[in-house]
């Protein structure tokens, strides 16, 4: 049994004053019947986790570097965040393949640095446009699978996100049927690979709103949702949350 998971990533949005957001989310959902989790910027996790403690609501990074110290400057260790009171990070994410060229041999690495600090790793992998365009989209969910997912993956410590590039941020879905396909496809690929591939979290993520999350949980081995825009409101990532938790 897969407990579902509704995980917000705020990307870098947020100062101290945002935090207050922390604050309704957990007193809205008090006791919540699913996972939550909140990845704010680096510099509040502290301050989040602080705010959560007590409730089961789970902070989280954003990313993290492969190594547990050194001469990385700017960079910050898997280590260091789990010091600051997060228990998971968001590994891969499209915008750090792009804006930071990172690899799928990079985002492996990043993720077991996570497994090493006890970190949940939500490593995320999903098509281009252009690539589902090009009827490529299950060739490249292979590769980032076979190549951004470490060995060590347990459904304890990995949760997978399958968020097309083309939705994340722009309002556009894929249909529901695109993403039974993939969603499918993955559950097929961890159940081939790793001993509890069935138990590992699959989570949708592109333009998750309360509007449409009801008919996007429905889906098969969608086990919830990786959220940037909504859920920097408590007021718009509460309706999701309640939407999973009816799913
Ligand atoms: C994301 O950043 O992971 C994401 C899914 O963003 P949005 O919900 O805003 O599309």
């Amino acid at each position: 049994m897969r407990r579902k998971l509704a995980a917000g990533n705020w990307k870098m949005n947020g100062l101290g004053a945002g935090l207050s957001e922390i604050t309704a989310l957990t007193a809205a959902h008090p006791d919540p019947s699913v996972d939550l989790l909140i990845c704010p910027p680096a510099t509040l996790i502290d301050r989040a986790a602080a705010i959560a403690a007590g409730h089961p609501l789970m902070i989280g990074g954003q990313d993290c570097h492969g190594n547990t110290n050194g001469a990385h400057t700017g960079d910050t260790s898997a280590q260091m965040l789990a010091d600051s009171g997060a228990t998971a990070v968001i590994t891969g994410h499209s915008e750090r393949r792009t804006d930071h060229n990172e690899t799928d041999a990079q985002i492996a690495d990043k993720s077991q640095a996570a497994y090493d600090a006890n970190l949940i790793a939500v490593i995320c992998i999903g098509e281009t446009l252009a690539e589902r365009d090009s009827h490529t989209t299950l060739d490249v969910i292979d590769t980032q699978l076979a190549g951004s997912v470490p060995d060590t993956a347990t459904a304890q410590n990995t949760v997978i996100a399958y968020e097309p590039v083309w939705a994340i941020g722009t309002g556009k879905v894929p249909t529901l049927d695109q993403i039974a396909e993939v969603h499918a496809h993955i559950r097929q690929r961890l159940t081939a690979r790793f001993p509890d591939g069935a138990d590992v979290r699959i989570l949708y993520g592109g333009s998750v709103k309360g509007s449409n999350a009801t008919e996007i949980f429905a889906v098969p081995d969608v086990d919830g949702a990786l959220v940037g825009g909504a859920s920097l409101k408590a007021d718009d990532f509460s309706p999701i949350i309640a939407a999973l938790e009816s799913a």
